[in-house]
């Protein structure tokens, strides 16, 4: 038996603001928060499971199928799940615009300029299947649009990820059909970058 220590989450308050914003409707954000809910419920499901493994489950442990390898598998699924849409959730219903201060000179270091590093954001985002997220990388010493399929993919070693953006169909049929575009534009719109600049500020320093 082995004695885990187990996490559970909980659903984060977000912004009221969330609910009434431009071209994201408030009905697109109440299912998408069914959502939300739903990795939270799973994440600590799986922890229980987790902690109920039995020696039988241990020793039954395999790659093609085994609980051990179901639950260590999900289990990131759920827990992107719920840090994605945290990061996403946390920095929208704001008025758009720029970044100021630290992190807009650190895009305009790394991509050049602001509009820039939107074009970069909206390609990665029209070819992503799942996530797009700006992540500070400590080890290069720079922001970079890393790209996601799905909330555990690929996330890499070393990154802090200070912008979330969801590209899965879930976060914007409902609005813009299968204009991935115009959504993307609504998503920059309706940024609140003072808490993207305070994430970077706690990365940096
Ligand atoms: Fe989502």
């Amino acid at each position: 038996y082995i004695s885990m220590n187990i996490k559970t989450v909980a659903a984060q308050t977000f912004s009221d603001s969330i609910y009434s914003m431009n071209g994201i409707s408030k009905k697109a954000v109440e299912e998408h928060m069914v959502l939300y809910q739903g990795y939270i419920k799973k994440y600590n499901e799986i922890q229980e499971k987790l902690a109920g493994l039995t020696d039988a489950d241990y020793e039954a442990a395999n790659q093609t199928y085994s609980l051990i390898r179901e639950l260590k598998v999900e289990l990131t699924f759920a827990y992107g799940g719920y840090m994605n849409h945290n990061i996403y959730f946390g920095h929208l219903g704001g008025k758009g615009g720029e970044p100021t201060g630290a992190l807009m000179e650190q895009i305009v270091k790394d991509f050049g300029s602001f509009e820039a590093y939107k074009k970069d954001m909206k390609a990665t985002g029209i070819a992503a299947r799942g996530w797009v997220w700006t992540a500070w990388n400590y080890l290069e010493d720079r922001l970079f649009n890393y790209i996601g399929d799905a909330q555990n993919t690929f996330p890499v070693w070393g990154c802090l990820p200070i912008v979330a953006m969801d590209t899965y169909e879930h976060a914007y049929f409902m609005d813009f059909g299968s204009a991935r575009a115009k959504y993307i534009d609504a998503f920059f719109e309706n940024m609140n970058w003072s808490v993207a600049e305070g994430t970077f500020k706690m990365v940096k320093m």
